[in-house]
């Protein structure tokens, strides 16, 4: 692992709180993730892979913006690792490398119809304007 990727791991697992080490690879977060088929890198792998400094995948992968933070796999971890943080951390590490927000509020009106749910909007401000 280079330096660059050992000062963002670093990073990634300040800023979200979590410790991958306790991770005991049970697949139980992968396996209660109501976005399993749609992510290319699950929550465990988020979890194994911040560990081993594996970060450009997933800093790449639209696996950042397809998890619903629903905190099921925070939920369901035996351990207490709390994965969901660690995808919140890796997602604003990649905003932040592209220097820009993705969502400005006054974009928001061309964007609603009627069958938008408030959280919707919510959830994108969460993700993309960091
Ligand atoms: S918070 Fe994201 S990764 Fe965790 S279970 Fe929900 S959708 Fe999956
Ligand atoms: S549920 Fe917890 S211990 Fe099991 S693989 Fe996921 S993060 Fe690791």
């Amino acid at each position: 692992m280079n330096n660059k990727m050992q000062n963002l791991r670093d990073e990634i697992i300040l800023r979200s709180g979590v410790n991958p080490s306790k991770c005991m690879a049970c697949g139980k977060c992968s396996a209660t993730c109501p976005a399993y088929n749609e992510m290319e890198y699950h929550p465990h792998q988020f979890v194994s892979m911040v560990k081993s400094g594996d970060i450009e995948p997933l800093l790449a992968s639209d696996s950042l913006y397809k998890c619903l933070t629903c905190f099921a796999c925070v939920d369901r971890c035996p351990r207490g690792v709390e994965p969901a943080k660690l995808v919140e951390a890796v997602r604003l590490a990649a905003i932040r490398q592209q220097g820009a927000n993705h969502l400005k509020p006054d974009m928001v009106p061309d964007m609603l119809d009627d069958d938008m749910p408030q959280q919707a909007i919510v959830s994108a401000f969460r993700k993309y304007t960091k």
